[in-house]
């Protein structure tokens, strides 16, 4: 005799003799055979497979069901939208959420409270939500919400308004009044998205200009949008290149007595010449840099150049480079700043940094520190773009300034708008008091220089006076002779005059 061939093998649901609860059973059987391979008769076995089968039941249930907030969880929500995105298929819409203050909350009060925040706007959000619609938390403080239905713009505006609104309500726990919001990110199948991970990423990318446009707003995906990004991530790419490539230049405007037009120095503007997109101006790239974490790289770049560049200029003309504050709050602008000077043996006092407002507000003391061991090298600190921010005079009595720049917006109302007349004269007095020189930005008229001028502003920069331009074109403007006495101190300087 020989037992063969698997007859069956599957689960049931049966119910127990005596008590009549239902139990699960697995069956498994096979034919025995006599000698000639006859079959004779059937044996099998049947184990009770209840624990097994309630214990899948639980792991099905908890890989639908988000643990901590009872809603569907990530990989329900992913398989949800795999369905309603396949061929056929009418349209969904996708709501992406995302709370705006929740790390805060978080950090702030701990772990248990984040949980408690979670399952409390969850609670909210299901409210809003009716069936077939479904409600996700995909990880964090990130929520989802599925429409398996086209709907109006109008309806999907409503719908986003009633999101935002029931996480803005206040939360009370442990004795604190939480206000999160939240931001939301719409995009719909399939006019806007291929498939289910192109709707995602399309959601995603419409929550992140949601965030990046203030808290408690909505956005819906818009392609423009997205070419725009890409855009900006091939710039990102070859900005990479650009340094190494020699693709940045420094172009340089006058800074000027005001009245005479005598140059008393330069300031430092970086172009980049883009070998497909053209030359580029600081507002199309520095923004990109920023966000790449670039631009302490490009900063210590045109410090370097600047430095090489002005080393060969006539002694008394002075040179003033941009510093952003991502680079000053480096602590390696001191050993960078040190090595430029040394290397190309400038005379520090010829240099003068450029920094905004932002690049002291984060750590003040610090800030402080740091100006007062740049000062000490001998070179000076100007406070750029004054009055653009929250600049007060006071910053001009705590910090160490050199100089001030006041912004171009001041000086573009001089002349018929009082308060901005106000405004460079209280500067220009606190000035005179803190020995802190002046310079009036961004001048274009001879009213705007008579103004000022009357004012008692000494320095001006503007097109008035030049716009900025390429460095072989301001040794042009000094004297030659100069120039050819000044070389052979600075032999280790490798600059070409001719472009
Ligand atoms: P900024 O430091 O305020 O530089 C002055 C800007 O105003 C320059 O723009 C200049 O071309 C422009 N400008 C000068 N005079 C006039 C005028 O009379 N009228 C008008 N309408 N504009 C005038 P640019 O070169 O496009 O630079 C823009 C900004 O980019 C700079 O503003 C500075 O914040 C930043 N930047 C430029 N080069 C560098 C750099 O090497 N490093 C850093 N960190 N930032 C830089
Ligand atoms: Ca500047
Ligand atoms: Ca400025």
């Amino acid at each position: 005799m020989k037992s063969e061939g698997r007859v069956k093998d599957f689960v049931s649901e049966v119910y127990r003799h005596r008590t009549r609860e239902v139990i699960w059973i697995t069956e498994n059987a096979w034919y025995v055979r006599d000698g000639d391979g006859n079959p004779i008769f059937i044996e099998g076995t049947i184990q009770d497979a209840t624990d097994r089968i309630t214990n899948l039941a639980f792991v099905e249930r908890q890989a639908n069901l988000d643990t901590l907030t009872g809603v569907a969880s990530r990989f329900r929500f992913l398989r949800c939208l795999e369905e309603e995105t396949l061929p056929g298929k009418t349209g969904c819409t996708l709501y992406s959420i995302d709370f705006d203050r929740f790390k805060e909350v978080n950090d702030l009060l701990g772990h248990a409270t984040g949980d408690l925040v979670l399952k409390l706007l969850a609670k909210r959000l299901q409210s809003i939500v009716n069936e077939p619609s479904i409600l996700a938390r995909l990880g964090g403080d990130e929520f989802a919400i599925l429409q398996p239905s086209l709907n109006s713009q109008s309806s999907i505006e409503a719908m986003a308004k009633k999101i935002i609104a029931s996480l803005r309500e206040p939360l009370r726990i442990s004795g604190h009044d939480l206000t999160l919001g939240a931001s939301v990110g719409i995009s719909m199948f399939p006019s806007q998205a291929t498939g289910a991970e192109d709707l995602l990423g399309n959601a995603d990318f419409a929550l992140f200009q949601a965030k990046a446009a203030g808290r408690n707003g909505f956005r819906i995906f818009d392609l423009e949008l997205r070419s725009d990004i890409q855009h900006r991530k091939e710039l990102e790419q070859d900005l990479r290149d650009a340094i190494t490539g020699e693709q940045l230049e420094l172009y340089y405007q006058p800074i000027v007595e005001g009245g005479t037009g005598v140059v008393q120095g330069y300031e430092a503007l970086m172009r980049w010449n883009h070998p497909k997109r053209g030359f580029l101006p600081p507002s199309q790239f520095i923004p990109v840099a920023e966000d790449a974490g670039l631009m302490t790289d490009l900063g210590n770049w045109a410090i370097k150049r600047a430095c090489q560049q002005a080393a060969i200029l006539p002694p008394h003309i002075m040179i003033a480079v941009n510093v952003s504050p991502s680079q000053f709050r480096s602590a390696s602008i001191l050993v960078k700043l040190r090595r430029v000077l040394e290397e190309t043996r400038l005379d520090p006092k010829r240099l003068i940094l450029e920094i905004t407002e932002t690049a002291i507000l984060t750590d003040e003391a610090l800030a402080e520190k740091l100006l007062r061991e740049i000062q000490a090298l001998g070179v000076g600190i100007a406070l750029d773009d004054f009055g653009t921010g929250f600049s007060s005079l006071s910053y001009l009595q705590r910090f160490p300034f050199n100089k001030v720049k006041i912004d171009r917006s001041f000086v573009a109302g001089i002349v018929d708008q009082p308060a901005n007349l106000a405004v460079i004269r209280a500067v220009l007095g606190i000035g005179r008091d803190l020995g802190i020189k002046v310079v009036a930005e961004g001048v274009e008229t001879k009213m705007q220089v008579d103004a000022l001028l009357q004012e008692g502003c000494k320095l001006m920069q503007g097109y008035y006076y030049g716009k900025p331009k390429p460095y072989v074109e301001i040794v042009g403007d000094q004297s030659v002779a100069e120039l050819s006495t000044l070389i052979p101190k600075a032999p280790d300087t490798k600059i070409r005059l001719v472009r």
